[in-house]
């Protein structure tokens, strides 16, 4: 079964739950003061993940100084 990682909103505890995939969709109450857990992904998966998107953006447009994709002040 996978691990999941769970941070509490209410008091930042960080805890780890072996849970099927139906329980993780559900969350996850905190063991300390019972308030709701928000699931965390794997800081390795969503760094990577935000990090494609920031390139391929930026990538995309090719001209630097407006946010125009190509225009006549950039000559492009
Ligand atoms: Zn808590």
């Amino acid at each position: 079964m996978p691990i999941y990682e769970y941070v509490c909103s209410e008091c930042g505890l960080k805890f780890e739950l072996l849970c099927s995939l139906n329980r993780a969709s559900e969350g996850a109450s905190c063991p300390r003061c019972h308030n709701a857990a928000e699931r965390v992904l794997s800081t390795f998966v969503s760094r990577s993940k935000s990090d494609s998107g920031l390139t391929t953006s930026i990538g995309g447009n090719p001209c630097s100084s407006c946010s125009a994709i190509s225009c006549d002040s950039c000559n492009l």
